[in-house]
């Protein structure tokens, strides 16, 4: 069997091998998982959700070792990594919760003496696609409501970061997974194995995580079986700072919001609308905060920003920002690639950015925030949504009832108002326009894995 090696982002060493499994061996996956399916379905919620709260406890039990490996995979710093651990745990704990509520429904016919009595049955074989970004907690929340509604799973995993799959998988196996109900498969490339896998019949749903251009994709080849899908895709989210906004507040919510996980979040702030007014108390206070971030291994204490995840992202980026300061940017700090680490890119504020740059309508997924200048806030809620996606906003107003206004206004799934970081177990996360169909997280994640059947019965 051919391997895939990973390699260390920051290091370029090879942390690990993997199987690049074969179409075929996908499909005997597929098969194997829709016979366990069938036993597993039938378990009682309980113990379904006894086995996810024994996996999320192994994985706080582990939260370093699990961290240090997603270091290792994809370059991000330890803090972040170990952030991220009790985040995708949290899934298995959230779920493990709703395992026990999945609800009904009984009521009479409104025009008849018979009952419409609503019950949720598993879909069935979930084949659940995650990117590298955050190798943990993408496979958790998908996994987490999967097993609590009864689905079995392939999780076919980035080829950048597997290693952290295969953990995952392993803690579930102990925490008391039986066998064939959690899979990891690693072909790649993956698109002839995925495009099996829909056109098998084996596969009932289809839970993807990635970029915009890949979702549409699978929708399209979804599209044959009817398989039913949820897309959680590209963002290019704005941060709006006010006249009126606490301008420190507004800083410490943009570190969060852009420099998460090295900028490479779906939920990263993309572009920044700052009112003349503020544009240079907001701007100074951000470049400072920017120009102290240290590039480095991500497993060094001193490092506070990790390098991208591969020399192709590295070029993208530095690609992006070159682009932009042809077309009239000006870069306030950073705008340059480092060799130590590997692929890095330091943190970069560019300013006199206007909207139809391209830095601006493309998700720049690394640590580059540009920032526009506007002059009324409200008169700009066209350009705010002037964009393809609409995953998350951010806004900052001292005023509430202001931005209760401008969140209504936005076209995006999720806002966040005068906070930098919108991600909650318990909250339902996902996007309208190009970036996805359905929610993760809350109770609709569970839905999301569960079909509603509908008896008509009298008795
Ligand atoms: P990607 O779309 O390139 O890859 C995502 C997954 O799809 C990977 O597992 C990859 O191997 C697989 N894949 C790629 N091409 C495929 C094909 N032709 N057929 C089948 N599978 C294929 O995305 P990425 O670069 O890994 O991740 C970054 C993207 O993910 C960004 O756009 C980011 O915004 C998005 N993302 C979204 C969310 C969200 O919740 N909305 C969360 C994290 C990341």
């Amino acid at each position: 069997m051919s391997l895939i090696s990973i390699v260390n982002p920051a290091t370029g060493n090879v942390e690990g091998q993997v199987p690049n499994h074969t179409v075929e061996q996908c499909l005997e996956a597929a098969e194997t998982a829709a016979t366990a399916f069938v036993s597993w379905r039938t378990t009682y919620p309980r113990a379904r959700a006894e086995i996810l709260r024994r996996a999320f406890e192994l994985m706080i039990a582990e939260q370093q070792q699990l961290a240090e490996l997603i270091v290792r995979e994809n370059g991000k710093v330890l803090s972040d990594a170990k952030a991220e651990v009790a985040y995708a745990a949290e899934f298995f704990r959230w779920f493990s919760e709703e395992a026990v509520r999945i609800d009904g429904d009984l009521r009479q016919a409104p025009n008849g003496p018979n009952y419409l009595a609503v019950t949720r049955e598993p879909v069935g074989v979930a084949l659940c696609i995650t990117p590298w970004n955050f190798p943990a907690a993408m496979a958790t929340r998908k996994i987490g409501p999967a097993l609590a509604a009864g689905c079995t799973v392939l999780l076919k995993a980035a080829s950048e970061t597997p290693l952290t799959a295969y953990a995952i998988a392993d803690v579930l196996k102990r925490a008391g997974v039986p066998d064939g109900v959690v899979q990891v498969i690693t072909p790649d490339p993956p698109a002839e194995a995925v495009a099996a896998l829909l056109s098998s019949g084996l596969v009932k749903k289809l839970s993807f995580t990635g970029s915009s251009r890949v979702g549409s994709l699978l929708l399209s080849q979804a599209a044959e079986k009817i398989v039913n899908c949820s897309m959680e895709l590209g963002g290019n989210a704005p941060f709006i700072v006010c006249d009126d906004a606490d301008i420190d507040a507004a800083v410490d919510g943009a570190m969060i919001a852009k420099m998460r996980n090295g900028g490479a979040a779906c939920t990263a702030a993309n572009r920044f609308y700052v009112h003349a007014a503020v544009l240079d108390e907001f701007t100074d206070k951000f470049v400072a905060r920017m120009s102290s971030l240290v590039l480095g291994n991500g497993l060094d204490s001193a490092t506070t920003l990790g390098p991208l995840v591969s020399a192709a992202q590295q070029s993208r980026v530095a690609a992006l920002v070159q682009r932009a300061v042809s077309d009239g940017a000006k870069v306030l700090c950073g705008g340059t690639v480092s060799e130590n680490p590997m692929h890095g890119y330091a943190a970069t504020v560019l300013a006199g950015v206007e909207q139809h740059h391209s830095i601006v309508q493309q998700e720049v997924f690394g640590p580059v925030a540009p920032i526009i200048c506007v002059a009324d806030i409200e008169e700009s809620i066209p350009l705010f949504n002037d964009v393809e996606h609409g995953l998350v906003s951010y806004i900052y107003t001292k005023n509430h009832g202001r931005g209760m206004r401008l969140a209504n206004a936005l076209e995006t799934g999720m806002v966040g108002l005068n906070r930098g970081l919108v991600s909650d177990p318990a909250a339902p996360f996902g996007g309208v326009k190009a970036s996805g169909i359905g929610r993760e997280g809350g109770h609709d994640g569970l839905l999301a894995f569960l079909e509603t059947k509908y008896v008509s019965t009298e008795w």
